[in-house]
């Protein structure tokens, strides 16, 4: 959601601390505030303020630009008459922040067990009238049918336990699952988010609201005690409140946020929680699930007694050169263990050419050309066609993924274990594959991706890098993309990326010394040669470089040099930096895994596939595609149709 003048919002516990802070950075945007809050001097204090800024934006207006609604949020009438009040004067509900809080320094032990429990209170202001105010305020937004963000505020407290008040840290962690299990309401057009600052000054404030709620004497007279100074400097001081602001604005124009949780720290800055690694342990695979699976009736597939693939049979980098098509006699049965996939669509790669050079099988030594002739292609998906005596988890008729060489091709005979069983044979499932797949595991194994890095992805806009892109700005990174072109610019901002340099248009050194002075934390490169030198200079302290491939070199009049690095070990050496290789055939016992986590991201909306719009039909048309792939101006992934009958027949089911 961009913040621009005229859209409104609700705060609850406006009137100070966080509230107070984010109401103020709304008006400095020109938005409409509400504030809600116990206190009406300082209410009316802050809505004042926030008046005379707002001034700046609107002339005339018929109506106040900021409002003070005097409510305790446990009062459900009260509340619902705030939201009323502002949905009368406003027409509508942008962003709603649910941060009225309190805290308490009454150990638990000595609480009231009756009606003037404090932890009783302490759950009804901090999750109960949270719980409340959501509801209001996504049927507010709800009945407007316009795009609305709610931010539920939690605490570090809501992360991990506090013993300094255990019934704060369970409204706050009651705060946290409530609202990360509202994600389905982002089908809506509705993003709710919770935000979790750790010791900041909000905890001396809460006590201040806390004595002034509940009466609390107490707690004013223990206020000194109750944030123990060592404590502060252990977790490396209170965080400034601009940095809780920065956190909430992000939540809001990020429209990628939805369920999350923002953590922030002064030892990590903003990063979210649980990581992708963390919730790949408890997610159900929907594989297993409730992904609906495609089935096709087995008699609409013909078996030919021959079909034709693509066979290298001579080594080259030109691929064109190298690849020839070949007839081969489909015989049946096939052997027991195997399965007989009918190819629908197959993807096409950079690295296609280093196959058709035999670099693939340079590892193993010898005589390269004793390989061949060797079948190419190296990802595809289609339907079960056959499958032999000893297969018995995978049905004729239902849709695969392949990801072994040979698939460009008509059928592919495979040994039933390399099945990927898939939802639908798509072509963006097939651009999940190599590419997708790619950066899932790079930027989870070898980038050892976190949240609150930089992180900068090289050939952006390509096949792997449109993945690599969102899959950082998920994680909750900021996201530095480099392309060829302003149709790939706009492509790359599309998916969320916060800098994109066209190299066309700018020096991409110039931009990072002079806008990323502190350096990259972690860069996925797959240009190679001078590409891969700026990269290096530019990795921050501590940062890691993810080498995906090279392909400004893999097309040279000789085909692949590789490349001297003079000086990398100082380089490397004086920064405690990492430079990483990454070979996806290596990772191939996490395939599965990643590929249902992509999948779900796919159909739940949070990831976009992009495909290249130019259209490849046929076995005949792979070496244009690969060409095509290296003329530089794809953008997304490029896909050949191998059937486009049985394709047009499927994208109907
Ligand atoms: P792609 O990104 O869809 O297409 C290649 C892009 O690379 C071009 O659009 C172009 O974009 C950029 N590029 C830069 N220099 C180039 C040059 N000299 N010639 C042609 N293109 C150039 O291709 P992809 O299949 O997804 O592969 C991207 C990279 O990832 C390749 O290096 C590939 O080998 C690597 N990869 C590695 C693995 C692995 O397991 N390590 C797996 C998959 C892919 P801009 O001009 O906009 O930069």
């Amino acid at each position: 959601m961009e913040l621009k003048p005229g859209l409104s919002a609700l705060v609850t516990g406006g009137a100070s601390g966080i509230g107070e802070a984010i109401s103020i950075a709304f008006a400095e945007r020109g938005i409409f505030v509400t504030v809600v809050d116990l206190s009406e001097e300082k209410g009316k204090q802050v809505t004042a303020v926030i008046q005379k800024i707002n001034a700046k934006f609107h002339q005339n207006l018929k109506f106040p630009s900021a409002l003070f609604v005097r409510c305790d949020v446990t009062n459900s009438g009260e509340l619902s008459s705030a939201f009323a009040k502002h949905l009368q004067t406003y027409g509508g509900l942008d962003i709603c922040i649910n941060n009225a809080g309190i805290y308490t320094a009454l150990p638990l032990h000595n609480d009231p067990t009756d009606g003037s429990a404090t932890w009783k209170r302490t759950i009804n202001v901090n999750l109960v009238a949270v719980i409340h105010s959501t509801i209001l305020a996504v049927r507010a937004m709800q009945a407007a049918k316009r795009p609305g963000v709610i931010i539920n505020m939690s605490s570090s407290a809501g992360l991990y336990p506090s013993f300094a008040d255990p019934a704060y840290s369970a409204s706050k962690g009651g705060v946290v699952l409530f609202t990360r299990s509202l994600l389905p309401y982002r089908r809506q057009g509705i993003r709710v988010n919770a935000l979790c600052p750790e010791a900041d000054q909000l905890w001396y404030l809460c006590c201040e609201v806390a004595a002034d709620n509940a009466n609390l004497e107490f707690v004013e007279t223990n206020i000194g005690s109750k944030v123990d100074p060592k404590f502060v400097t252990l977790v490396g001081g209170f965080i400034p409140m601009k940095m809780v602001v920065t956190g909430a604005l992000e939540l809001i124009t990020d429209n990628t946020k939805a369920g999350c949780c923002l953590w922030i720290t002064n030892r990590r800055g903003l990063e979210y929680w649980p990581t992708p690694a963390e919730e790949a342990k408890y997610r159900v695979s929907s594989s297993k699930s409730s992904r609906r699976f495609l089935q096709i009736d087995p008699l609409d597939i013909k078996l030919p007694q021959s079909f034709k693939k693509i066979v290298v049979d001579s080594l080259n980098h030109n691929f064109r050169a190298a690849t020839r098509i070949r007839c081969a006699p489909l015989t049946q049965p096939i052997n027991p263990n195997h399965v007989l996939v009918k190819i629908l669509y197959a993807g096409v790669n950079a690295s296609d050419v280093n196959f058709s050079s035999g670099r693939y099988f340079s590892g193993k030594g010898g005589d390269i050309a004793r390989n061949l002739p060797f079948d190419a292609g190296f990802e595809a998906v289609g339907i079960i066609a056959a499958v032999g005596d000893a297969v018995n988890d995978l049905k004729i008729g239902s849709a695969a993924a392949v990801m072994t060489y040979g698939s460009y091709a008509e059928f592919m005979i495979v040994p039933s274990k390399f099945i990927l069983p898939v939802a639908k044979p798509e072509p963006e499932v097939v651009a999940m594959l190599t590419s997708g797949l790619t950066a899932s595991i790079a930027l989870e194994q070898a980038a050892q991706m976190g949240s609150g890095k930089t992180v900068m992805i090289t050939a952006a806009a390509g096949g792997t890098g449109q993945f690599a892109v969102q899959l950082a700005k998920l994680g909750g990174n900021k996201v530095i993309a480099t392309c060829g072109g302003k149709d790939k610019a706009m492509f790359l901002k599309s998916l969320g990326v916060d800098r994109v340099i066209n190299y066309r248009d700018e020096d991409i050194k110039t931009v990072l010394k002079k806008e990323f002075p502190e350096g990259i934390d972690i860069i996925y490169e797959s240009v190679g040669g001078k590409m891969f030198d700026m990269c290096l200079n530019a990795l921050a302290i501590f940062g890691r470089l993810v080498v995906i491939g090279m392909i400004s070199q893999y097309q040279g009049e000789h085909g692949w040099t590789p490349s001297n690095y003079p000086g990398i070990c100082e380089k490397l050496l004086a920064k405690s930096q990492t430079v990483a290789g990454f070979f996806l055939p290596q990772y191939s016992h996490l395939w599965r895994q990643h590929l249902d986590k992509l999948y779900n991201a796919y159909s739940s909306g949070m990831l976009k596939v992009s495909l290249d719009p130019k259209k490849f039909v046929g076995l005949d048309s792979v070496a244009d595609a690969v060409e095509y792939l290296h003329t530089g101006n794809s953008i997304g992934k490029v896909v050949v149709s191998i059937d486009t009958t049985l394709c047009q027949a499927v994208a109907k089911l």
